[in-house]
């Protein structure tokens, strides 16, 4: 199961959030045994689609692709020294797929930073830095070793060389996620020694509601974290929202300037920071969405259904989402030419709503 870790300073929302996104009856509601240990949670990734689909199909119901998240508290300064809970936190922490850091931008005077003070810059160089020192203390242990592997095998020169290469890029300040791919170094050669900076990050910015319309102060955050993906919310609005009947939580949310709530955002951009994407398959029973990995053939998202569909393919009908709603109705799509067979080779496309065939 590929997780979200979502990490930040003590005192900035984490846990608010973390709540609101698991207690939250719309997004929680098809996982209810999803709560395996109290800071992991399950949710569902919102998509409007699969309501389209489910009038299309009369689907009895619907069922969102799962995204889940655990909750990693205690990070501090010094956890890679063994401040806090220290190495628990960075064993936690290295289960997750992706990093999800949580900033405190809200001004809140009644809530005391542990540094005194609210920088959302420095609160992301505090947590950067730890997560570097962790890695780097991994990568002095695994030098020696890489060394002589290298003296005895050719093929682990490229490892050696990347874990060098990953030192001296971490020594500077700089993650392997946001500065690798720049210095040329192979991040596949480090996948064994399972680097916390090398995760795909993410960023929520957690602001008071009157900043949510400020569009020159969230550019100024989103600036701080770039290419890395950015979020805005106020976690304590998301967390009242879950207590609120669907119109009033539309009015609140509509009284703050906000489309939609922030967690719907989390939720996607979470998703799409974990390198998923989904197909839709839809009939009288549900209307569902199915996680793949970008790239997927279609013999393995049939695998996602069950292994018999995977081994047993033949082909896969699908229509891409779009075209289904131009046309209005299945039949419409097929009259209009836009069902397509496709065969084993076939890359899926986020959106492609699908029929497969198969021997059993
Ligand atoms: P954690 O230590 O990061 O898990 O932080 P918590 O979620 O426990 O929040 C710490 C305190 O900040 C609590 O008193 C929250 O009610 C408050 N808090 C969290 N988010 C917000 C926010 O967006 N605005 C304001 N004003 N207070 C918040």
């Amino acid at each position: 199961q590929l997780t979200i870790g979502i990490v930040g300073l003590p005192n900035v929302g984490k846990s608010t959030l973390f709540n609101a996104l698991t207690k939250n009856d719309v997004l929680a509601a098809n996982y209810p045994f999803a709560t395996i240990e109290p800071n992991v949670g399950v949710v569902g990734l919102p998509d409007p689609r699969l309501d389209k689909l489910a009038e299309i199909y009369n689907s009895e119901k619907i069922i969102q692709a799962p995204v889940s998240f655990v909750d990693i508290a205690g990070l501090v300064r010094g956890a890679s020294k063994g401040q806090g809970r220290g190495n628990a936190f960075l064993a936690n922490i290295r289960e997750a797929t992706a990093i999800c850091q949580v900033v405190r931008a809200f001004s809140d005077p009644n809530v005391v930073h542990v540094d005194g003070k609210i920088s959302p810059r420095d609160d992301i160089e505090t947590i950067n830095t730890e997560l570097i020192l962790a890695d780097l203390q991994t990568l002095e242990k695994a030098l020696p070793r890489l060394e002589k592997e290298a003296k005895l095998r050719k093929d682990r020169a490229g490892i050696l060389a990347a874990a060098k290469a990953a030192a001296s890029l971490l020594n500077e300040g700089t993650t392997l996620y946001a500065g690798a791919a720049a210095a040329g170094i192979d991040a596949e050669e480090l996948r064994e020694l399972h680097l916390l900076t090398g995760k795909p990050f993410l960023y929520v910015f957690n602001v008071d509601e009157e900043e949510l319309g400020n569009a020159e102060f969230l550019d100024e955050l989103r600036a701080m974290v770039a290419p890395a993906e950015a979020v805005f919310m106020d976690a304590k609005i998301e967390s009242e929202l879950i207590d609120l009947s669907e119109d009033e939580a539309r009015e609140l949310l509509e009284a703050i300037g906000q489309p939609e709530p922030g967690l719907h955002q989390l939720i996607r951009v979470g998703f799409s920071t974990l390198g998923l994407q989904t197909y839709l398959t839809a009939g009288p029973k549900e209307a569902r969405a199915w996680t793949v990995p970008v790239g997927a053939t279609a013999p393995e998202a049939a695998g996602v259904i069950h292994t018999d569909f995977q081994r047993g393919f033949i082909k896969a009908e699908i229509v891409a989402y779009d075209d289904l709603i131009a046309a209005g109705t299945m039949n419409a799509a097929k009259a209009a030419g836009k069902v397509r067979m496709e065969g084993k080779d076939y890359i899926m496309r986020d959106g492609d709503v699908v029929e497969f065939r198969f021997n059993v």
